[in-house]
């Protein structure tokens, strides 16, 4: 899951400096877990801004806000709020304030989130980084640890002349990944492999921004950097939504579990 973590609001009030009139976009799926995109976050914020003179037109939480086409489908149902206010204030992680920015290009659009990692969830809101999407995955070699994420120097073949008692030179409180790589290899009976040299990774598989469609078995097809999609004449993805354009111009996660709407979808509001 994206982990997000909401801006000081002070930064947010600076975002939002010409503001008046304010509609909230949350997310039920990973912005709600870290409690960032819930109910209980669009009711703090609009509370909050409510005290700062700003007038909350309505608030919705997306089902998944990095789908466009859903989000687009949720946010026909509120309309008339989203054309009255005169900023879309998003509550999800950075692709989902994109799909709202996609959505209304002539509309101003921020965020009220940083996005800070792909994470799991170990304990309830506590986040640990397990991987970074290198595009060129090492598990199968490393008995199911990454250590382009869990070594902060990104090795591929350590450890390094640094580890201490287990522990990770960079920082003492990790343990040294190559050393879990080497037990869990030992434990399942495949420690030959820790001996394989491992080639450099290819960094073209990491290359950004990238756009790939899967097929029916989950497997990349058509992977292609902006520019060549481009020099192809591929039309930008642009779903504005009809009749909803107004004005031109452009980690917390403390708290109590999720409320009702977390789990919920974009026709339901989260203001009684
Ligand atoms: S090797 Fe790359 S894709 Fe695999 S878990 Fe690590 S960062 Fe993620
Ligand atoms: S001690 Fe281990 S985890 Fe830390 S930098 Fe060296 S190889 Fe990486």
């Amino acid at each position: 899951m994206i982990i997000t973590s909401q801006k000081e609001f002070k930064d947010i009030i600076k975002a939002l400096a010409k503001a008046r009139k304010v509609f909230l976009v949350g997310c039920s799926e990973c912005a709600a877990l870290c409690g960032t995109g819930d109910a209980k976050a669009l009711e703090a914020m609009k509370e909050r801004l409510e005290g700062q003179g700003i007038v909350v037109t309505g608030g919705m939480i997306a089902k998944t806000g990095c789908q466009v086409l859903g989000t687009k489908t949720e946010l026909k149902g509120h309309k008339d709020a989203v054309d009255d206010a005169d900023v879309i204030l998003s509550m999800s992680c950075g692709a989902g304030a994109q799909t709202i920015e996609e959505l209304f290009p002539q509309k101003e659009v921020y965020t009220a989130n940083d996005s800070l990692f792909l994470g799991n969830m170990s304990r309830f809101r506590q986040f640990d980084e397990r991987c970074s999407m290198c595009g060129d995955c090492v598990l199968n070699e490393t008995g199911g640890i990454c250590p382009v994420t869990r070594c902060p120097k990104g090795i591929l073949n350590g450890p390094c002349g640094g580890v201490r008692d287990g522990k990770c030179e960079v920082d003492p409180n990790l343990d040294c990944c190559f050393v879990l790589i080497y037990e869990r290899l030992k434990k399942i009976d495949q420690i030959e492999s820790f001996k394989n040299i491992k080639e450099p990774r290819d960094f073209q598989h990491s290359r950004k921004p990238s756009k790939l469609k899967v097929d029916t078995r989950g497997q990349a097809r058509g992977y292609q950097p902006s520019e060549q999609r481009e020099q192809e004449g591929e039309a930008p993805l642009a779903l504005p939504i009809e009749g909803m354009t107004k004005t031109a111009s452009k980690a917390s996660v403390e708290g109590e579990a999720p409320s009702g709407f977390a789990g919920g979808g974009g026709d339901a509001s989260p203001f009684k």
